[in-house]
C-alpha cells in the first residue's frame, strides 16, 4: 500500500514540474491546422471588387442546401464584381452547414473560402443565417468599398485575366 501511495505522490509531483497544457481561451487561441475549415469569407480582389459573380454553383454543390444566392446586373456606374453579374443576396445557414468545403471547391472565382475563424455563436435561428454583409471581406480603405464607378469596358470578364487586378 505504501508503494502505491509513493507512486501516486511521485506522479503528482511530476505534474507540478510540467508546464500546463491548458490554453486560456479566449485570451489565448490555439492556432488551427493549415487545412482547417472554419467560418466562410467572401473574398475581394485587391482593388475592392467582389470575387463573387452570383453564379450559384456553390449553392448547387452544397449537400446541406445551406446557401442561398440571388444575382443582379453590374453596370460600370455601379460595379460590384467583374463581369455581368454579382451576388445581390448571399446567405449561408450555419445551422445546416457541415463544413465539407464543397462550396469552396465549386466556386469558379475562389470567392467563397472557409477561413480559420471557429468562433461561431448565435442565440437564435435568425442569427444563424450569415448574410453577405457579414461574410464579405473588409476593405482597408473606404474608396475600395463596392459599388465602384469604373471605366467603361474595363471589367467585362467575370474571371479577369489578372488574378488580383490592382487599382
Ligand atoms: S461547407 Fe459544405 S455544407 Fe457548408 S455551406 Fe459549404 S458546401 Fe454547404
Ligand atoms: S461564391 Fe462562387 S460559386 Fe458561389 S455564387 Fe459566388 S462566384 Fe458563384
Amino acid at each position: 500500500m505504501l508503494k502505491e501511495l509513493g507512486r501516486g505522490l511521485i506522479t503528482t509531483f511530476k505534474m507540478l514540474l510540467e508546464s500546463p497544457v491548458t490554453i486560456q481561451y479566449p485570451e489565448e487561441k490555439r492556432p488551427v491546422r493549415p487545412r482547417f475549415r472554419g467560418r466562410h469569407v467572401l473574398k475581394r480582389y485587391d482593388n475592392g471588387l467582389e470575387k463573387c459573380i452570383g453564379c450559384s454553383l456553390c449553392a448547387a454543390a452544397c449537400p446541406a442546401d445551406a446557401i442561398f444566392v440571388e444575382s443582379a446586373e453590374n453596370t460600370d456606374e455601379e460595379r460590384y464584381a467583374p463581369g455581368e453579374r454579382y451576388a445581390s443576396t448571399y446567405e449561408i445557414n450555419m445551422l445546416r452547414c457541415i463544413f465539407c468545403g464543397f462550396c469552396e471547391d465549386a466556386c469558379p472565382t475562389e470567392a467563397i473560402v472557409l477561413g480559420a475563424n471557429y468562433e461561431l455563436t448565435f442565440t437564435n435561428r435568425r442569427d444563424a443565417i450569415y448574410t453577405k454583409d457579414s461574410l464579405l471581406e473588409a476593405v482597408p480603405s473606404p474608396e475600395l468599398l463596392t459599388p465602384q464607378k469604373v471605366e467603361p469596358g474595363e471589367y467585362t470578364r467575370s474571371i479577369p485575366e489578372m488574378e488580383d487586378p490592382k487599382l
